[in-house]
């Protein structure tokens, strides 16, 4: 039988977040429900994070909304995703198709082989870097 998903709930949305481009702060005027796959072993998952919607006073741009680490702005993918791909091709040296297939198999999580190359060269800039 199919597992109902687990919901993992975050939130994020004070009453002010900087202007992305400025840093000048913005009154936040609704929120906003956003949704990526998420890892569980053994049953699918959803993480659904709250984030607040900010009127910009600084002239920048419109609106624009707060994000949560886990859940940073256009990803489909919760943090703890990638970090499980990442760290099963850098530490357990897996190839990345065996990686798929641990996600698949393990964790109900349907990644392309695209998605996990992407991951990875993101992962090797961010410690070339050094941050
Ligand atoms: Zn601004």
């Amino acid at each position: 039988m199919e597992k109902r998903a687990k919901v993992r709930r975050l939130r994020r949305a004070p009453k002010k977040w900087p202007c992305p481009k400025c840093g000048a702060l913005a009154r936040r005027f609704a929120f906003r429900s956003r949704e990526a796959v998420d890892a569980e072993l053994g049953r699918p998952a959803i993480l659904r994070v709250k984030v607040g919607l900010y009127k910009a006073r600084c002239g920048c741009q419109a609106v624009f909304e707060s994000f949560h680490p886990e859940l940073p702005k256009g990803w489909r993918f919760s943090r703890t995703v990638r970090d499980l791909v990442v760290r099963a091709v850098v530490r357990d040296k897996l190839s990345v198709e065996d990686v798929r297939q641990r996600l698949r198999e393990d964790f109900l999580v349907e990644l392309s082989e695209g998605c996990v190359h992407n991951w990875l060269a993101e992962a090797g800039e961010k410690n070339r870097l050094g941050s």
